[in-house]
């Protein structure tokens, strides 16, 4: 009866070891996964800085005097937004509302092209 006990602990131990093998290893694919995740971040958010002052310095240096004119956008204004944007595209990154400003990964997106296509439209 002692021995039979023995066993059965033994058994229990190794599946214990098992399930602790198989959360370390879901572990390691977590860690993988949110270093991978905090690179592409880092990269959006280094690539949207760069934008971002960009689109300071552009403002800085207005073209056109007529900008305190409040409701009314010129079409130079949207052709140029739409510029920005559809630049920001080719550059891999999403412009539509659903993942504006994030890494498309190389996938085209449905959404940011049928935003480009109302823009230019
Ligand atoms: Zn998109």
């Amino acid at each position: 009866m002692k021995d039979r006990n023995f066993l059965d602990t033994v058994m229990e131990f190794e599946q214990q070891l098992e399930l602790l093998q198989q959360q370390y290893n879901d572990l390691k694919k977590y860690v993988a996964h949110m270093v991978e995740e905090h690179q592409a971040i880092q990269t959006e958010n280094l690539h949207l800085r760069r934008r971002l002052e960009e689109l300071m310095g552009e403002e800085e240096n207005p073209t056109q005097d007529e900008t305190t004119n409040t409701g009314k956008v010129s079409l130079l204004d949207i052709g140029e937004g739409y510029d920005n944007l559809a630049r920001l595209y080719q550059e891999g990154f999403h412009v539509c509302h659903v993942h504006f400003g994030s890494l498309r990964k190389g996938e085209d997106c449905l959404f940011c092209l049928s935003f480009l296509n109302k823009q230019n439209g």
